[in-house]
């Protein structure tokens, strides 16, 4: 097992500034972490001693020998990250450079239990760290995102809700995966992982509120301030989804009535459509009937003409698909609002199943959001391009793990 245990205090905050942005000069070290230069040379020649990191580069010289641009080394060490979600999971492999030199993903069905999706996403990591030659002993540990609640002690989920199989609420996920592997682990919230993830390697000293956003068949977010994670009470992520957005909405299984998660996930919007036409179809066939009417481009959907087309011709034609489209992400608009304007954030990250389905759901989103918007500032503070697009749970899980051994 490899270990950052001797790295001091000093060495481990140089390693995560030069590792989350992968290219410093020694005086913006300095100047970030208040350093003189003669320490500062002290502490990154014992880095380059311990094989973390290298010089990969020189800056523009402004006299004298040009300045030494300093980035971390590739094959140090490997960090495992494993998205466990309700639509599909996820195993990647990151190296030291934090870049992913492998990912496996699988769709979650009725038949997923936690037993044969871990035992399957874990026969996978050992085949790819036998095909890349990755002996266990440079692994530094693996990071487990979940949909929570979750605790994070035990690794033993809580009452989990809209998984297609019915067995993961109280599954003991620490004690699945451990039967696979020796290496530390470290479980956690995936959406607060993915928010951390983000909040560290977009860092904009600016930018101190992070959200992150997932949707798909349930709701999840995660929300870090300061660069910490704001912990949800009894760590109910799923506290956004039953935000009460029609007062006389349908009744929702927490007991209140027009929660957000009823109409603004994959499963809200098919029974949306099924309002409307009577038909049960699924919201791939509901986006594919979209493409089909309209053939719009990427460039079409960012004019607001062409979406204010859209809902019109639909209305008038009874394009229930649209339609049904349409009222679902406006509603999701509406919660995104309020939440936005409650927690007051600098960004907030929206990506999940349900985006990723087609790019017309995040510009439909964009429209309806502008709309209500009162500062018009959708554009500055919502962004589906997070820094790991749509590995962003899984490589969040695998980045906390490494915050957790450099105990930052
Ligand atoms: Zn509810």
């Amino acid at each position: 097992m490899f270990s950052l245990d001797n790295l001091n205090q000093k060495e481990k905050q140089i390693y995560k500034a030069i590792i989350t942005s992968n290219n410093k000069l020694k005086k913006d070290i300095m100047t970030e972490l208040n350093l003189p230069k003669t320490t500062a040379n002290r502490l990154l020649q014992s880095l380059i001693n311990k094989n973390l990191i290298k010089e990969i580069g020189t800056d523009k010289s402004t006299g004298g020998r040009p300045p030494i641009i300093y980035g971390s080394k590739e094959d140090s060490f490997y960090i495992i990250g494993m998205d466990l979600a309700r639509s599909y999971s996820e195993v990647i492999i990151l190296n030291s450079s934090l870049k992913i030199i492998f990912n496996h993903k699988i769709t979650m069905t009725e038949t997923s239990t936690p037993e044969s999706v871990i035992n399957y996403l874990s026969s996978k990591i050992k085949e790819a760290l036998n095909q890349l030659h990755i002996n266990e002993d440079k692994i530094l540990g693996m990071g487990i995102g979940t949909v929570g609640p979750v605790n994070i002690k035990t690794g033993i989920l809580g009452n989990v809700t809209n998984f297609k199989n019915n067995s993961w609420s109280g599954a003991d996920i620490k004690s699945l995966v451990s039967k696979h592997f020796s290496f530390p682990l470290f479980i956690g919230n995936g959406a607060n992982m993915a928010a951390l993830g983000e909040f560290h390697f977009n860092y904009n000293p600016l930018v101190q509120k992070v959200a992150y956003v997932n949707l798909g068949l349930g709701i999840r977010y995660g929300l870090v301030v300061n660069g910490k994670i704001i912990k949800n009470p009894n760590s109910k992520e799923d506290a956004f989804g039953h935000m009460t957005i029609k007062y006389d909405g349908d009744s929702c299984p927490c007991g209140n009535n027009g929660c957000l998660e009823l109409y603004a996930t994959i499963g809200g919007i098919e029974k949306i459509y099924k309002k409307y036409s009577n038909k049960d179809i699924s919201l791939d066939l509901i986006v594919q009937n979209i493409k089909d009417e309209f053939k719009y481009t990427k460039a079409d959907l960012s004019n607001t003409k062409f979406i204010e087309h859209m809902i019109n011709y639909s209305e008038k034609t009874n394009n229930f698909s649209f339609k049904a489209l349409n009222e679902g992400i406006r509603i999701l608009s509406l919660g995104l609002n309020n939440f936005s304007n409650l927690i007051n954030a600098d960004r907030i990250v929206i990506n999940g199943p349900l985006i990723q389905l087609d790019y017309i759901i995040y510009n439909l989103l964009c429209y309806h959001l502008k709309n209500i918007h009162n500062n018009g500032s959708v554009d500055s503070i919502y962004t589906t391009e997070g820094y790991f697009k749509e590995n962003i749970i899984s490589t969040g899980a695998a980045f906390t793990m490494l915050l957790n051994k450099l105990q930052l």
